[in-house]
C-alpha cells in the first residue's frame, strides 16, 4: 500500500479572492517541500472555507485508503465552528500543524494588509480550541515549514501514522494455541479487533504441513540462493537449512493468500514438522512479517506494525526476549534472544546459519537458524499487555552495547543492552507496568512514536525513562488505572 498525507487548510471568504489565492499558492508551495523531505506524500487538498468544504474532505479521507492521515494549518483565521461536523467525524490521525508562510516579520514592510495574510498565530489558536474541545486526540507541531526539526518530528509522526494504518489492515496467521498456562502472551481477540483492527484467526499445523509437502525442489533451491547469498553458510547440514525453506516457503504461500502480515506458533505444537521454524521464520521477519512466539500474536502483530513503522517501511525492529542479566556491578546489562528467532535487521555484520540441537519442544532433527550479535545504538523495548477490559502499551528507553563477551556456546542471536534508567530499576519499573518478557526491540522507532501510534488507537501508554521511578511509576498507573474505567 502507498500512503499519502493530506494538508487542509483553513480560512473563509472574509479576505477576499486575492488572499485565498495567496493561501491556495502557499499550501501548494508547502505541500511540495514537505513531500520533498518526508518520507510520504503530502497532498494538497483544500483551502477550506466553509463546513461542507471541511465535512466534504474528511469524508473522502475516512474512506480513501491510501490517506494515513490528514495535516491541518491556518494560514489565515477560520472560524471553528464550521469545522466541528469534519473533525468530529474524522477517523484518520491528525496532525495540527502550527506553522507560518514567513519565517521573520518584514520590519519595513509589515502593514494591516501583511497582518491579515499571515495570521497563523491566532488562527492556529482557534483551530486548538476546537480539538481541545471535541477532546479529539491529535500531534500539535509547530515551528516553520523549512525547519529540519520540524521535518523530523513531523516525519516521526507520519510513521505513527502508517503504523495506525497497517494496524487497522493487520491479519495474524496462528499455528497452534498459546503455550500452556502463559498468562501475560494471552489477550481479548475481540477488544484487539475493535481497538486496533486486528483480526487474529487460527490453522491447523496439519494444513500447514500439507503445504509443506506441496512445495518443490526448485522453490527450494532459488531460497536456498537467497539464504547464500544473504548469510553465511557455517554448517555441513544443508538438509536441515533446505526443511527450513520449505516452511518459509509454505507459511508465506499461506500468510499471502490470507493477507496475513504476522503469524505466531508454539513449539508445543509441531505435529508432523521435523524442526521448529527457526531460519524460516527469521527471513520471514526479515521480510516485514511479524512473528511471536509460543502463540504469542499480540508481539507477532506490534513487531509486523513496528517494521512498517521503520526506516524504509520495514525497519530495524524485532520480536525480543529478556532472557538473562549480568548483574556484575558496574556493568549491568540484559542479554536478550530466542529460542530460535530473531530478526536478523538487528544484525551487526553478516548472520551466520547453524545447526544445533533444540531440546524444547518436538524436534526431530537439529533446527537451522541465524546466528549474530545485535547492533549497539539507541533504542526500545516495547510490550502489549490486556489489562481486563482495555490494552497497555509499555515503552522502556534502552542502550544497546556490542555484547561484551563472544558467548561462543551461545546457538543463538543475541543482543545485549542497558534498561533506562539503570538495570534494576528498570526491571523494577518494568515489572511494576507488568510488562511481558516478550517484547519488540526497535532501533529506529522511538517512544513518542509509539506513544502516539498509542493515541491514534485509543490504548493506555506507559513509558519508561531515565526519570524513571518504581515509586512514580506506581502513583501513575493508579491515576491511568481510575481514568481507563472511567472513559
Ligand atoms: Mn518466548
Amino acid at each position: 500500500m502507498k500512503y499519502e498525507f493530506w494538508l487542509v487548510v483553513g480560512s473563509q471568504f472574509l479576505y477576499g479572492n486575492d488572499v485565498l489565492e495567496t493561501v491556495d499558492q502557499r499550501a501548494r508551495e508547502i505541500a511540495s517541500k514537505l513531500t520533498e523531505v518526508l518520507p510520504y506524500p503530502v497532498v494538497y487538498k483544500v483551502t477550506a472555507k466553509t463546513n461542507k468544504e471541511v465535512t466534504d474532505t474528511v469524508r473522502e479521507a475516512n474512506y480513501d485508503t491510501s490517506c494515513a492521515g490528514i495535516i491541518t494549518w491556518c494560514h489565515t483565521f477560520s472560524p471553528s465552528k464550521m469545522w466541528i461536523d469534519g473533525i468530529r467525524d474524522l477517523l484518520k490521525p491528525w496532525c495540527h500543524f502550527a506553522t507560518q508562510y514567513n519565517i521573520e516579520i518584514p520590519n519595513e514592510d509589515i502593514d494591516m494588509d501583511f497582518m491579515n495574510l499571515n495570521q497563523a498565530a491566532h488562527g492556529d489558536r482557534e483551530h486548538g480550541f476546537l480539538g481541545a474541545r471535541l477532546r479529539k486526540p491529535r500531534k500539535i507541531i509547530a515551528g516553520h515549514w523549512t525547519d529540519e526539526n520540524v521535518h523530523k518530528r513531523l516525519s516521526a509522526w507520519m510513521r505513527s501514522a502508517v503504523g495506525a494504518a497497517v494496524s487497522k489492515d493487520m491479519k495474524v496467521m496462528r499455528f497452534g494455541d498459546n503455550m500452556r498456562e502463559v498468562a501475560v502472551t494471552e489477550g481479548d481477540k475481540v477488544e484487539a479487533q475493535i481497538k486496533l483492527g486486528w483480526q487474529v484467526n487460527t490453522w491447523a499445523v496439519g494444513d500447514l504441513v500439507k503445504e509443506m509437502d506441496a512445495v518443490t525442489d526448485a522453490e527450494i533451491d532459488e531460497l536456498y540462493k537467497v539464504y547464500e547469498t544473504s548469510y553465511d553458510i557455517a554448517t555441513e547440514n544443508t538438509e536441515a537449512i533446505r526443511y527450513q525453506a520449505r516452511e518459509e516457503i509454505a507459511i508465506k504461500k499461506m500468510m499471502d493468500r490470507e493477507g496475513c502480515r504476522a503469524f505466531s506458533n508454539t513449539f508445543q505444537d509441531l505435529y508432523g514438522m521435523e524442526q521448529l521454524p527457526g531460519l524460516a521464520s527469521q527471513h520471514l521477519m526479515a521480510q516485514g512479517y511479524g512473528y511471536g512466539g509460543e502463540g504469542d500474536w499480540k508481539v507477532s502483530a506490534l513487531t509486523a506494525i513496528m517494521k512498517a513503522m521503520g526506516e524504509g517501511g520495514n525497519g530495524a525492529s524485532a520480536f525480543m526476549e529478556d532472557y538473562t542479566y549480568h548483574l556484575v556491578p558496574g556493568s549491568e546489562y540484559s542479554l536478550g534472544a530466542h529460542m530460535l528467532e530473531v530478526c536478523p535487521s538487528l544484525a551487526e555484520g553478516k548472520p551466520r546459519i547453524e545447526t544445533h540441537h533444540l531440546g524444547i519442544g518436538m524436534n526431530a532433527k537439529d533446527p537451522a537458524r541465524l546466528v549474530f550479535e545485535g547492533k549497539a545504538g539507541e533504542g526500545i523495548v516495547a510490550s502489549l499487555i490486556d489489562m481486563g477490559g482495555r490494552l497497555r502499551l509499555i515503552v522502556q528507553d534502552i542502550e544497546c552495547v556490542k555484547p561484551i563477551m563472544p558467548m561462543p556456546n551461545l546457538p543463538v542471536a543475541r543482543v545485549m543492552w542497558r534498561a533506562k534508567p539503570d538495570l534494576a530499576t528498570g526491571v523494577e519499573c518494568w515489572i511494576t507496568a507488568g510488562g511481558a518478557h516478550h517484547t519488540v526491540l526497535s532501533y529506529d522507532v522511538t517512544a513518542e512514536m509509539m506513544r502516539d501510534w498509542a493515541t491514534m488507537m485509543d490504548i493506555e501508554f506507559v513509558h519508561i525513562t531515565e526519570d524513571s521511578t518504581p515509586e512514580k511509576l506506581e502513583d501513575e498507573l493508579f491515576i491511568k488505572d481510575i481514568a481507563w474505567k472511567l472513559k
